[in-house]
């Protein structure tokens, strides 16, 4: 079985005055592990994807399925990390990353175990009780993962994640992530602009049409090693090649 099934979404936004087709006819399915990644132009209608998928907005029509049974609004079983890291500064980082669980009324002994091994794991243990305001944008991002994980979903939704960062940053946070979501065998669907971070990250990669959004190509990306870090599969010569046949679909104009 899917661990996700998107089918046939299609979804206007109606005002008064207009309608905007956002999404038009999208399907696609994804197994357990699988990193996706989708990539189209500004306001082509990602965002709005992502919003869907996690049961955010309800689309004009379609349906999504994770394990074979229908969404019906929001669901713990898909977590979602914005743009921006949206960390409390007025709480340490490991009140931050208790918040979600806090709120839900879980925060059990084996969850707070459970934090405290992924701080641990990923380098944070030592700035558990700094704030925020005090971290890099990189170790942000990374605190802001964990509280999405500390929730335990099994389908984790990535809306252009590194776009608040600077190049290098960018690059190193990216590693982190992607080592994080591999370590957690996670399935993830991340969306992002940046073509480079999509063959980087994913196992593979969508690429949409401008607004209203279609699927225009969908390609595996295969670098034969697993054990390539982002970084390293920037330096492969397969990525150049995926880098060209993605480029050429993407309406940039
Ligand atoms: P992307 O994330 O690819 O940049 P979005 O999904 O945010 O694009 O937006 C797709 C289109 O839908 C844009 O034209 C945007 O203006 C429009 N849109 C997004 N959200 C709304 C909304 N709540 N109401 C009306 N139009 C919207
Ligand atoms: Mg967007």
């Amino acid at each position: 079985m899917k661990k996700i099934d998107v089918e046939h979404i299609f979804m206007n936004y109606h005002s008064l005055k207009s309608e905007t087709e956002a999404i038009k006819d999208i399907s696609f399915s994804l197994q357990q592990g699988e990193f996706l990644s989708i990539v189209g132009p500004s306001g082509c209608g990602k965002s709005t994807l992502l919003n869907i998928i996690c049961g955010l907005i309800k689309p004009s029509q379609g349906n999504i399925y994770i394990d074979g049974k229908k969404l019906s609004g929001l669901t713990s079983k898909i977590g979602y990390m914005f743009q921006k890291d949206h960390l409390f500064e007025w709480l340490t980082v490991f009140d931050n990353v208790r918040i979600g669980l806090k709120i839900q009324h879980k925060l059990t002994k084996e969850a707070n175990e459970k934090i405290e091994e992924l701080l641990e794991n990923y380098k944070l243990q030592d700035f558990k009780n700094y704030h925020p305001s005090e971290l890099s944008g990189g170790m942000r991002q990374r605190v802001a993962l964990i509280r999405t994980l500390a929730l335990n979903p099994e389908v984790l939704l990535l809306d252009e994640p590194f776009s608040a960062l600077d190049y290098q940053s960018r690059l190193s946070a990216s590693d982190d992530i992607f080592e994080i979501i591999k370590q957690e065998n996670k399935t993830a669907i991340m969306v992002t602009h940046d073509i480079s971070e999509a063959i980087s990250m994913s196992s593979r990669v969508i690429v949409l049409s401008k607004r209203p959004a279609k699927i225009v190509k969908d390609v595996n990306i295969d670098f034969s090693d697993d054990s390539l870090t982002p970084l390293y599969r920037r330096e492969n010569p397969k990525f150049r090649e995926y880098f060209d046949i993605i480029w050429k679909e993407l309406e940039l104009k």
